[in-house]
Formats: structure tokens, sequence, C-alpha cells
């Protein structure tokens, strides 16, 4: 009798600890549009709040576009909003991320960007960023 209490206590417990996952994967497809591979699925954390993109636009879009570590939750967090999504991946938007992320990839555009601003030269932000990615993801 005690037993089947704390069991029962117990699943109450683990149930109301763990808020309902979102799916997003329902009636999405599941082809990267940038690399043309089946994605997969995954349950992944939402975060909220004010989350600075890793890499610059361009490069999001062209190269990392469907890596989807996280999902984004919007600025506020309240009571009861899932803290768990379903969400599809694509494995080599996965392997860019992490292979920009290695090579450190922000930190050397950033000195790349502040060399040119300071030799008066005229140059076109945007195709710097892909270019330094481009050199990074072909290595
Ligand atoms: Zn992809």
């Amino acid at each position: 009798m005690k037993k089947n209490f704390f069991l029962a206590l117990f699943t109450v417990l683990i149930i109301s600890c763990s808020p309902a996952i979102k799916d997003y994967t329902k009636d999405e497809k599941n082809v990267c549009e940038i690399h043309k591979v089946k994605m997969k699925k995954q349950v992944v954390l939402i975060r909220y709040g004010l989350i600075k993109p890793q890499f610059p636009e361009s490069v999001f879009v062209k190269y990392v576009a469907n890596a989807n570590f996280h999902k984004l939750g919007g600025c506020i967090y309240e009571k009861g909003m899932p803290r768990q999504a379903k969400v599809y991946y694509c494995p080599v938007c996965r392997a860019n991320h992490k292979k920009l992320e290695k090579a450190g990839y922000n930190k050397k555009l950033k000195a790349e960007l502040s060399k040119l601003e300071k030799s008066g030269k005229n140059y076109n932000e945007k195709q710097i960023e892909l270019d330094f990615a481009k050199k990074i993801l072909e290595k």
C-alpha cells in the first residue's frame, strides 16, 4: 500500500517536472533546403531571452540555418511554457556549425574586418563574411 503511494507520488512528480515537449516537426518538410539532405528529428532545449546570433546572417542562411542545436522561444519565459522542442536538424548544417566554431570563425572574422577598416580600403563586409566561412568549410 505504502509502496504504491510513493510510486504514484513519484509518477506525479516526474510528470509535473517535465513540461510538454513542443513539436515543431509536424507538417514541416524534412529536407534541408540548403544541402538537400534528409533531416533528423531530435528533442532540444528551448532557449528564452535575447539570444545573440552566433554567426553573421549571411553565413547562417548559406551554411548553418538548420543546425538547430536549440530552439528559440522568444524574449520572455513564463511559467508553463515548454522547455523542450522536437525539431528537425540537418547533419550537414550541424557539421558546418561545429567546424566554424572550432576554427574560431567569429574571432578571425573580427580581426580581418578590423584590419580592413584600418587599411581604409573599400570592402564588402558580407562578402568577407562569406569568403571567410567558405575558406574554413572547404578545408
Ligand atoms: Zn543543411
